[in-house]
């Protein structure tokens, strides 16, 4: 052990205990796309003992450009992420044991995911499971690190329950389905999922040894392509937060889920957001018509992905054809509209 982790060890930060207490460690990873693969990386080859990575998609061609555990293999056979990064990890550092989980994160299985688990890190996609993910952490005093990357810029923050401000404290609400970029429709370079991904997992190393002194303490946002690096200090949790201050956990709530049924002998399944929008559909075709040969009307944008196809209504509700799981519809609407 002592030779493969042999330079970390010499980094004071870390040192011969930092190295043992990362080994006897657990982190679950919610999402294994870009960020989730460079955490997925990092950790393995720091030796953090035990990953859990938990995933719904399956490795595309779109995703080797920066999704470094994946191979072109990966892609032509459709491996679904998770495995894909089990099976790469054995072959990076075969002392880890790694738990791969085909599975979407909803509000049935979040919490069982987290059990056990000494810190929580987010490569996800979407807002929808980060508060997800925020209720389930603070019900279960579990720190969680924020990340998300569209585009050359990056966000990250890392919440500790019952010490700093929570997702609700600094984004109160959920921002509307198909308001904000996504990767899908923006684009994306690998450097600000190196920038966003190596802050998170140095904010999780220092956790993981115990040495809460040493983190940012901020919401800190990069743009590497304009060579902005900010960092806005973050103050004491909000008294009036709904989440960490009130414990009302919302999100962890049936009813707050955005609703997802497949339309029986259709083979589509229709993907409805938390709550009623109102789409700017011109503003949306705009956005898609890049990768994608888009029709529209006053009342719906229709686009082929693949093998499937979205319409997409003016309330933000979307039916997906050509599948009848649940997990492939609402991964596209993510990637496609954005919670
Ligand atoms: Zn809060």
């Amino acid at each position: 052990m002592n030779e493969r982790y042999s330079r970390q060890i010499l980094f004071p930060g870390i040192g011969q205990e930092g190295q043992e207490r990362l080994l006897a460690s657990r982190v679950l990873l919610v999402g294994c796309g870009a960020l989730g693969a460079s955490h997925a990386e990092m950790l393995a080859r720091a030796g953090v003992g035990k990953l859990r990575i938990v995933d719904r998609d399956f490795v595309e061609y779109t995703n080797l450009q920066r999704q470094t555990l994946f191979k072109e293999s990966d892609a032509q056979d459709r491996v679904p992420k998770a495995a894909a990064a089990k099976q790469r990890i054995a072959e990076i550092n075969s002392e880890i044991e790694v738990e791969a989980i085909v599975a979407d994160v909803n509000n049935s299985n979040v919490e069982s995911l987290i059990d056990n688990c000494d810190v929580v890190i987010d490569g996800s996609d979407n807002f929808q499971v980060r508060y997800l993910v925020n209720d389930a952490c603070l019900k279960h005093d579990r720190p969680w690190i924020y990340g998300a990357a569209v585009s050359g810029y990056g966000t990250t923050m890392t919440v500790i329950p019952g010490e700093s401000p929570c997702l609700r404290c600094i984004f109160e609400e959920m921002p509307d389905a198909g308001s904000s970029p996504t990767c899908d429709t923006a684009g994306v370079i690998m450097p600000i999922i190196s920038s966003i991904s190596a802050v998170q997992v140095a904010e999780a190393l220092k956790l993981l040894t115990g040495q809460r002194g040493e983190m940012h303490h901020s919401l800190m946002q990069i743009d590497v392509w304009r060579n902005e690096w900010r960092k806005i200090k973050l103050a004491e949790p909000n008294q009036d937060c709904v989440a960490c201050r009130k414990r009302k956990f919302e999100f962890l709530d049936a009813e707050s889920q955005e609703f997802a049924a497949v339309l029986c002998g259709r083979n589509a399944v229709q993907v409805a957001p938390p709550r009623p929008v109102k789409l700017d559909l011109e503003e949306l075709a705009d956005r898609l018509c890049y990768t994608s040969a888009v029709n529209y009307n006053e009342y719906l944008v229709r686009f082929p992905i693949d093998v499937y196809e979205m319409t997409v209504f003016v309330d933000g509700r979307a039916i997906v054809k050509g599948t009848d799981d649940i997990s492939v519809a609402r991964s596209l609407y993510a990637k496609y509209i954005g919670t």
